[in-house]
């Protein structure tokens, strides 16, 4: 419960409207997607970056702690409130588009926009932000920001962190912090954006951000490919990159994923096969996407694969995409608890680590399906387990994690560290690497009341 001297406070900043305090809501503001549940003493929203400045100050001082949040989708509890205190919620008010500049091609945004209303704004401009995460239709862009969100179309065109050219945000004290600028160009000072990058709302408050757009492509293929193993579907992906091919997308399914989408949901694909890769090409010119799926088609089939089939309207492409669309709802076939991991190795040892990954779960008992973004070497791994095997779940993950790094892979491609991979941060990170985290923490937050319990930095009450 919020002292009732802090509820004045905070209503006196941005009205009685704006916060949250009763039971229900704060039950409701407990979860993100992880399902752990931590609940906060309030929930308040600002209406705009002075909010923010005045919130911060006042509990700077007070030493109450806070979570900002975005629309909680993340998949590892960084905007649950692991220590209790405020969340401070983007959803509501801090959600606007400012401007978009086509001469410069930025959008400036408040923190609490949809990435897919975003994309949606650009597209009718003839631009396109083409980080797309899974959650597009409900993340929001600092939420993305935050965690350096990827998605479907990052083997071609990158990750939130490449779209990212300046922003603000407001540190613990109050301060504004401008980082990064409208130009291309940009070497002076320390890189402050980028450290504010994937960050998790432990640093700052991002309450605004110039990302970068790019004209949108005019044409787009889906193809699809089905092998008879795991080794010939990576080997296709090495080849085919290394002809020149530039695919948006190179998602893979293994051989359990085939099997419980054909066992649940009726899936149309080959009994026996081993893998697929599934994507889109793009371009300006419709001899791009000819050199483009040529190039594909020619390295699949010298890797083995049975079929190589190239969607011939939008209606198929959604076909040929649906089994990786639904890839993560069909594993459930195999326990009824699944602990969804999202490991990213060097790109040429991804058979290697999933030849090693199915021998933990052999050891384990465990089915371990992996699917996920072969193109850029990050793979979700989902360690199956009946929910009474949570601790040998755990011993499974922790050994997944120690061969990843070993083999210059980290923890998380994508989802971040938050407070379920917290643990197991001294596997990737020296001693030393850790203390320059928390000196880092520090100089941003030295009271440590923001967001204190996440990344492994402080330990969880
Ligand atoms: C079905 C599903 C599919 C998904 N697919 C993908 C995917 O393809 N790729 C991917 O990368 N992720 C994916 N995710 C994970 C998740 O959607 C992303 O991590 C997303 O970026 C989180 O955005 P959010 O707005 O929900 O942030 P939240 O979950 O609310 O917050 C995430 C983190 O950002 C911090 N934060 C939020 N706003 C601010 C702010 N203004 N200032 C400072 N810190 C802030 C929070 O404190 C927290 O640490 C998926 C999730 C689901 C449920």
């Amino acid at each position: 419960m919020i002292d009732k001297k802090h509820l004045k406070v905070f209503t006196d900043i941005v009205g009685k409207d704006n916060i949250y305090d009763d039971k229900a809501h704060m039950i409701a503001y407990s979860y993100d997607a992880t399902r752990t549940r931590f609940e906060p003493d309030a929930v308040i929203f600002p209406r705009h970056e002075q909010d923010v400045q005045d919130i911060l100050k006042y509990c700077n001082q007070e030493q109450i702690i806070i979570t900002p949040r975005g629309a909680g989708s993340g998949f590892t509890g960084g905007a649950l409130p692991a220590n209790g205190g405020i969340i401070l919620a983007m959803e509501k008010h801090m959600n606007k588009i400012l401007e978009i500049d086509t001469e410069n091609m930025v959008a400036v945004v408040q923190p609490g926009v949809l990435n897919m209303d975003l994309q949606k704004h650009v597209e009718e401009l003839g631009l396109f932000y083409p980080p797309d995460p899974a959650s597009e239709e409900y993340s929001t862009l600092g939420g993305n920001v935050s965690e350096n969100a990827g998605g479907m179309r990052a083997a071609k065109y990158g990750i939130t962190k490449d779209y990212v050219m300046a922003l603000r945000a407001v540190r613990t004290n109050g301060d504004i912090i401008r980082a990064g600028k409208r130009t291309i160009k940009d070497v002076a000072g320390y890189n402050v954006a980028g450290m504010l990058i994937a960050s998790e709302g432990t640093l700052a408050v991002l309450t605004e951000l110039t990302l970068k757009l790019i004209p949108k492509p005019k044409y787009k293929k889906t193809y699809m490919s089905v092998f008879p193993s795991v080794d010939n579907a990576m080997n296709a992906v090495f080849k085919s990159l290394s002809s020149g091919a530039n695919p948006v997308a190179m998602e893979f399914l293994d051989k359990l994923v085939i099997q419980a989408l054909i066992e649940k949901l009726g899936v149309n694909l080959p009994q026996d096969a081993g893998g697929v890769l599934v994507g889109d090409v793009d371009g300006n010119v419709p001899e791009e996407i000819d050199f483009q799926l040529q190039t594909l088609e020619q390295s699949f089939k010298e890797n083995g694969a049975k079929e190589f089939r190239i969607a011939k309207d939008e209606e198929e492409a959604k076909e040929l995409w649906y089994a990786r669309r639904n890839a993560s709802q069909s594993i459930t076939i195999f326990g009824n608890k699944k602990l969804n991991e999202d490991i990213s190795v060097p790109r040429s040892m991804l058979p290697k680590a999933l030849e090693e990954i199915y021998a933990i779960g052999d050891k384990y008992g465990f089915k371990i399906p992996c699917f996920g973004h072969a193109g850029d070497g990050n793979i979700h791994v989902n360690v199956m387990i009946d929910i009474s095997q949570i601790e040998e779940g755990h011993k499974a993950i922790e050994e997944i994690f120690q061969l990843v790094v070993d083999m210059g892979g980290t923890l998380s491609g994508e989802h971040g560290i938050g407070t379920s991979k917290a643990p197991f941060m001294n596997i990737a990170f020296s001693n030393e690497e850790l203390q320059l985290f928390r000196d880092i923490k520090r100089a941003f937050d030295p009271n440590n009341i923001l967001n204190p319990a996440k990344m492994g930095l402080t330990t969880v009450k």
